[in-house]
C-alpha cells in the first residue's frame, strides 16, 4: 500500500511527516485535519503543503539545495487545510476582481 498524505482532499505521497506520536500533538494534528483517529490508516501522514514554512526547522537549507527532506520542528502542527469544495471561492475571485477595476 502507498503512502499518501492524509489530508481530507489531497493525494500527495511525497514529503510526508508521520503523526505524532505524543497523543496531544497529535490531537491537535487531528482536529486541525477536521478528521478523527478513525480515519487514520496504520502509518498515517500529512504533507509539506499543510505546514506553515515556520514549522520547518532546515527551510532554508532546502532552498539552497543542502537538504532534500524538510523536518518539522518539535510541536508544529498543520496550518494549512483545504476546506472542503465550496463555490464560494469563485465568487470572491470574482468580487475581488470588480474592486480591482474600480
Ligand atoms: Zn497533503
Amino acid at each position: 500500500m502507498t503512502r499518501q498524505c492524509s489530508a481530507p482532499g489531497c493525494r500527495n505521497g511525497s514529503g510526508l511527516h508521520q503523526f505524532p506520536s505524543n497523543p496531544e500533538l497529535r490531537l491537535q494534528w487531528l482536529r486541525a485535519l477536521g478528521i478523527t483517529d478513525h480515519d487514520l490508516v496504520s502509518r498515517a501522514a500529512v504533507c509539506n503543503e499543510h505546514f506553515s514554512p515556520e514549522c520547518f526547522s532546515n527551510l532554508t537549507e532546502v532552498k539552497m539545495g543542502f537538504s532534500k527532506v524538510l523536518h518539522l520542528r518539535s510541536g508544529a502542527v498543520p496550518t494549512k487545510v483545504a476546506p472542503p469544495p465550496a463555490r464560494v471561492t469563485s465568487q470572491s475571485g470574482s468580487l475581488r476582481l470588480i474592486m480591482v477595476q474600480i
